[in-house]
């Protein structure tokens, strides 16, 4: 076994103190998704969304990574061969565990995008619609996330991951949103073993081959042991 790629969702996140899209008392229980993660949303009122966001930065500032960001960090720097995280989570809890090979599919809450010319850069905490892009002094900088309706990013770099995976892992994703919900029935097509670690069972739990079910803490620390074990 050579290529582990693996596929986060919020569920991985969660015992950091950020809430997912299911969580009844959550930021997102209390907004529609096409009132703030829309690209319409963003023309009809872009004050609620900027709002939304920096709640969001806030809290995912004040986060701290748990033990599972820690373990597919440990994974990443001992396991012999390739180690990639796709991530559908927009805060950095992956990085500051110390994974440096991922990828993120939805976009960054630290980062800002100019609509108008496309330039990124590092997003203050409090975005505003008045705020200026750097590069072309436009005022239409948006929080640099992917909202419904818009295309992933990396995807140049996903489809050959899957293509080429030994090993597909699916951590904390519900299995709702795709294109990320057909991932593991695609890398099983293309050869790989698949793996669902998650607090219950997704949506689409039959595309796997192995389940692990309990709080992320748990079940990725354990199955990060497992791996490392075996490859003595
Ligand atoms: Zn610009």
């Amino acid at each position: 076994m050579e290529k582990i790629v693996i596929l986060t969702g919020a569920g991985i996140s969660a015992e950091s103190g950020l809430g997912t899209f299911r969580d009844e008392q959550g930021l997102w229980a209390q907004h529609r998704i096409e009132d703030v993660a829309t690209p319409d949303a963003f023309t009809r009122n872009p004050d609620l969304v900027h709002a939304f966001y920096n709640a969001r930065r806030a809290q995912a500032v004040q986060a701290q990574p748990n033990a599972a960001h820690e373990a597919l960090a440990l994974l990443e720097r001992e396991f012999s061969g390739e180690v990639l995280i796709i991530t559908q989570n927009v805060d950095d809890l992956h990085e500051r565990a110390g994974s440096q090979n991922v990828v993120h599919m939805h976009g960054a809450l630290k980062r800002a995008l100019c609509h108008a010319c496309g330039h990124r850069w590092d997003a203050p905490l409090v975005m505003d619609k008045g705020d200026e892009c750097p590069a072309c002094q436009a005022h239409a900088t948006r929080p640099d996330i992917v909202w419904f309706g818009e295309i992933p990013y990396g995807m140049e770099l996903i489809d050959p991951a899957l293509n080429t995976a030994d090993l597909f892992v699916s951590i904390g994703t519900s299995g709702q949103v795709y294109p990320a919900a057909a991932y593991a029935q695609h890398s099983r097509r293309m050869g790989a073993r698949t793996v669902e670690l998650n607090l219950e069972p997704a949506e689409h739990s039959r595309d796997f081959e192995e389940h692990h079910y309990g709080p992320a803490t748990e079940v990725v620390t354990a199955w990060v042991a497992d791996i490392l074990a075996g490859q003595v």
